[in-house]
């Protein structure tokens, strides 16, 4: 009996290794980042890129009454590199263009839900007429929006010089630096159009990452620095909301 006792515990410590090795490699990262641009009252029906406030508001109902979780952009960058646990239903919310919608129509809604979000700014943007004001960057920041870099001027980086690229991005750096006190790490692409040389500056100024747009989850094994963002364009309902949270379109 002591023998067999023996066995069974030798067995059972042989297995352990074993079984946690096979549960670490089931785990599934998967996780839609979500880009939204314009959430107006009234949108152009003709724009792709302008949203509906009332769609939009389905959709952050729909978020909340099933149990997602919004991510930080740190959060998300850790779960993709497999250093922090991820949530059952992860979803990251991201803006571009800052837009002064995003204070008046966007904000009050993230803020009744407790949801976490990242916008992109145009630096050169900022504070003029139809976009975010200093002041309204600062408050979002300090309510937990992650405010990150679009560039200074939304050019599509494949098409400029080395240096227009590097002062694209740089000066945009510092600008957001002077408002929120942290050096932004995230960089959305211009029409999500990159190139080696974009990668290439985004790494030597410390960015962590870079997104893109391509409608598909993000996973442990996507390239951090043309990560894919799920596009929602006017006209989405509920049902195509569902369908791209799942399958990223
Ligand atoms: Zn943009």
């Amino acid at each position: 009996m002591k023998k067999l006792l023996t066995v069974i515990l030798i067995l059972t410590l042989l297995s352990i290794p074993y079984s946690v090795k096979s549960a670490k490699a089931e785990t599934n990262v998967r996780v839609p980042v979500l880009l939204y641009h314009v959430v107006s009252t009234n949108p152009d029906p003709n724009n792709l890129y302008q949203f509906s406030l009332t769609e939009f508001k389905k959709h952050m109902d729909y978020l909340n009454a099933n149990g997602y979780t919004t991510l930080s952009i740190d959060q998300y960058y850790n779960i993709i590199n497999k250093k922090a646990p991820m949530p059952k239903k992860p979803v990251m919310l991201t803006f571009d263009d800052c837009t002064e919608d995003f204070y008046t129509n966007v904000y009050p809604i993230l803020r009744k839900y407790h949801m976490k979000a990242a916008e992109f700014a145009i630096t050169n943007l900022i504070d003029t007429y139809g976009h975010l004001t200093t002041s309204q960057l600062k408050t979002v920041f300090y309510n937990g929006i992650d405010v990150e870099n679009h560039t200074t001027n939304h050019l599509d980086l494949t098409t400029l010089t080395h240096n227009q690229k590097y002062a694209a991005i740089n000066n945009a750096t510092a600008k957001i630096k002077s408002i929120t006190n942290k050096a932004p790490l995230y960089l959305a692409y211009p029409y999500g159009t990159y190139d080696a040389d974009s990668v290439s500056i985004l790494k030597s100024l410390g960015y962590k990452a870079g997104f893109s747009v391509s409608n598909v989850l993000s996973t442990d094994t996507s390239n951090k620095y043309g990560l894919p963002r799920i596009v929602i364009t006017n006209g989405d309902t509920l049902n195509v909301f569902e369908k791209k949270l799942l399958n990223g379109h």
